[in-house]
């Protein structure tokens, strides 16, 4: 297994940057206050925030429980992270926060967006002891992802597979919940799910936020609060277990944010 090498699999042309169309990632972008980002997205995501005026709030909860459930996890002694859907890189990321607890940690990131990919050179520096990785691929492939995953990280270890507000992007008709099954399969006991998903009990905007995304190419998957916990399903929940972000083990690190919407859960294999 490599050692502090960076990878990046795929070729790469900058002409599959859609500049006509929001991206999801990049509307995320703009919901976290950064740069990487087009007009186009920008206008789709102030439509989001015109719906829903605390998706702002609700993107920083959410990042911060990725931050929260990777040192929850490196604590426990997970060394290895697959995350998937990685999204535009903001400081920290997730081999930053795992890397300060375990400097040998190993993660693999995956993203269907060019422009992550774009920016995956940039995320991809890593310790020397460990060691970071990224492929552009599509979670609706679990196999070929788990495929390049096994050639940077040990299988015979416990992974965390991290799946942060992902999964309200593939729909029940694509398989979301199997899909997550054939992820967490060749998983070992002890490995974890690091998961969150929005939640908008309200029809009617649900389908104006669909339609926003659906504009862009992107399909939206509304599911309720059971709906998320089913992703859970054979495993072991962590205390709380499903809950909005800021509610999932505060640590006092960061400000208390108005953030509905953004359920999160973090599970073990056993
Ligand atoms: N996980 C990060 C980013 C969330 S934004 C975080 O929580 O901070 C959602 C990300 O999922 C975007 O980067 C988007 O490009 C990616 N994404 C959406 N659909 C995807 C798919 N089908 N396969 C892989 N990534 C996808």
């Amino acid at each position: 297994i490599a050692k502090g090498v960076d990878v990046i699999e795929d070729g790469f042309s900058a002409d599959l940057i859609d500049t006509s169309k929001p991206h999801s990632a990049r509307m995320y972008d703009w919901f976290l206050g950064g740069k990487d980002h087009y007009p186009v997205d920008a206008t789709a995501a102030r439509k989001v925030m015109e719906l829903f005026p605390h998706i702002k709030g609700s993107a920083w909860a959410n990042r911060e429980f990725m931050h929260r459930a990777a040192r929850y996890l490196s604590e426990k002694g997970v060394a290895q992270f697959l995350d998937i859907g990685t999204g535009i890189p903001t400081p920290p990321n997730l081999h930053q926060v795992v890397q300060q607890i375990t400097p040998g940690a190993r993660v693999v990131y995956t993203d269907n967006d060019p422009i992550v990919l774009r920016h995956a050179q940039a995320l991809l520096r890593g310790t020397p002891e460990g060691h970071v990785a990224y492929l552009h691929a599509d979670v609706r492939e679990p196999e070929l992802i788990l495929a390049h995953a096994q050639k940077h990280l040990d299988f015979t270890q416990p992974v965390g597979l991290s799946l942060i507000a992902v999964m309200h992007f593939v729909t029940d008709e694509e398989g979301a919940h199997q899909i997550v099954r054939k992820l967490l399969d060749p998983l070992v006991p002890g490995s974890y799910l690091m998961f969150s998903h929005f939640v908008l009990e309200d029809p009617d905007l649900m389908q104006r936020l669909q339609d926003i995304y659906r504009a862009g190419g992107t399909s939206v998957q509304g599911r309720s609060i059971e709906g998320v916990t089913a992703f859970f399903q054979g495993l072991q929940l962590c205390d709380p277990g499903v809950v909005l972000a800021a509610q999932w083990h505060p640590d006092g690190r960061t400000p208390a944010r108005e953030a509905p919407g953004l359920y999160v859960g973090v599970a073990q294999k056993v």
